[in-house]
């Protein structure tokens, strides 16, 4: 019996197949049970932000384990109020944020979700949000996830959400007082890593103030510094009236969180929401302490390094496939001319690199936040050599068609 086999009789079949099995990580790096390594630029999903087995980390981990896990929230405990003061200051909320603790993405957008509904009551019924931007899988972020085919197999959707076209003037025309909130993710990651148009956060902050409706970014990819901000919003000088935060807040520990700005804050009141496991002591002790370490070592300030650097680095590649860079900092979409993304994965992973492609022709580079020079040159090396491997397999597929006419 291998793995697959086990893979295969015993997980639940909504992912495809497992693409390998690890059995340890340390920084930028992954082993196989067969001991080969691999430099991992997917950090599980932009998840791992300080790398694996991160010092910082283990330690967090352990001490809390060691002193208190969970007393629910009938309580409150010191690292959960550390917790949500960092996320505070660091999201510039002021005085009167709050934070709401989930234990995941989904979490975090099904709360934003309840509090644009809270907002809305009856006078505002509609909910809008962005075609091809991704929210969650359950079945309240699953109706805010634009995408026909995710939905389809599980209609009805919850009521009320519309879908909008990613530009100021669609925007423009479909506001009104009856929209209870706008939901935006600042870059869409899952999409294909696809940057939004100029100056939209600016545009949908002004209207969506204008109409009395919540503008609620979804920073559940692009927080906790990987853009080069703490959160992309930042960088487009608004404030929203809350962000969502999952991924690499917790540096491996699934946590997520909703917080909110000024008046959305007062919006949730007892008894409309709640999570036995969201906020525990041991979850927020450990996403404190990967976010302390993040601002120590100013992995901000990497993040747009680095970022300049890989993208320096692809830019120079030889290659035909390649078609340059988007987004931002260490969130990063290679564009490909044909669509061999998965061709490439599987290639690079062959080389050992892990990287993934969330759509036919883009590549998604989503390293810890801290890695350096040595992982960004021997990425160019191990790119380089996956996507000459796809290109060989091209042209040869063009020379048997050749031969088959
Ligand atoms: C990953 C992701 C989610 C969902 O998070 P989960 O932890 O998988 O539930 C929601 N929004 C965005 C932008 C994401 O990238």
């Amino acid at each position: 019996m291998t793995w697959q086999d086990d893979a295969g009789r015993d997980l639940v079949r909504s992912f495809g197949p497992r693409m390998q099995q690890f059995v340890r990580g340390e920084g930028a790096y992954l082993w196989d049970a067969d001991g080969k390594r691999y430099l991992d630029f997917l950090a599980g999903i932009a998840v791992t932000s300080l790398g694996h087995a991160h010092p910082v980390f283990v330690e967090a981990i352990s001490q809390q384990a060691a002193t208190l896990a969970h007393v629910s929230n009938y309580f409150a405990t010191p690292p959960q109020l550390r917790l949500a003061a960092r996320l505070k200051r660091l999201a510039g909320t002021g005085e009167t944020g709050r934070v709401y603790f989930g234990n995941s993405g989904a979490e975090a957008n099904e709360a934003a979700f309840k509090l644009a509904r809270l907002h809305g009551g009856a006078e505002r019924p509609r909910i809008l949000a962005l075609t091809d931007a991704f929210h969650g899988r359950t079945m309240g972020t699953l109706a805010l996830t634009g995408k026909a085919s995710m939905q389809e197999p599980f209609l009805p959707m919850t009521p009320g959400v519309e879908f909008l076209e990613t530009s100021v003037a669609a925007l423009e025309s479909a506001i009104d007082d009856r929209v209870a909130a706008l939901i935006v993710e600042p870059i869409k990651g899952e999409a294909g890593v696809i940057d939004l148009p100029q100056g939209y956060l600016r545009a949908a902050r002004e209207l969506t103030e204008r109409h009395g409706a919540l503008l609620i970014v979804d920073e559940i990819q692009t927080g906790a510094g990987r853009t080069g901000a703490w959160f992309a919003f930042q960088h487009a000088g608004i404030t929203p009236d809350a962000i969502t935060v999952a991924k690499g807040i917790g540096g491996g520990f699934p946590i997520g969180a909703l917080i909110t700005f000024g008046e959305a804050s007062e919006l949730f009141y007892p008894g409309t929401h709640g999570s036995t496991f969201g906020g525990n002591a041991l979850g927020t002790a450990v996403a404190d302490a990967v976010l302390a370490e993040i601002e120590r070592a100013d992995l901000l300030a990497n993040a747009i390094e680095r970022g300049a650097q890989l993208r320096a680095a692809i830019d120079g590649l030889d290659s035909p496939i390649v078609d340059g860079c988007r987004g931002r900092g260490l969130l990063i979409g290679v564009a490909l001319r044909h669509p061999v993304a998965k061709a490439v994965v599987a290639a690079a992973q062959e080389h050992g690199l892990i990287i993934n492609a969330p759509n036919d022709a883009t590549i998604r580079l989503v390293p810890a936040l801290n890695i350096g020079d040595v992982e960004v040159d021997e990425f160019a090396q191990l790119f380089q050599a996956s996507l000459r491997t796809v290109e060989d397999s091209l042209l040869l597929d063009a020379a048997t068609e050749g031969a088959d006419a």
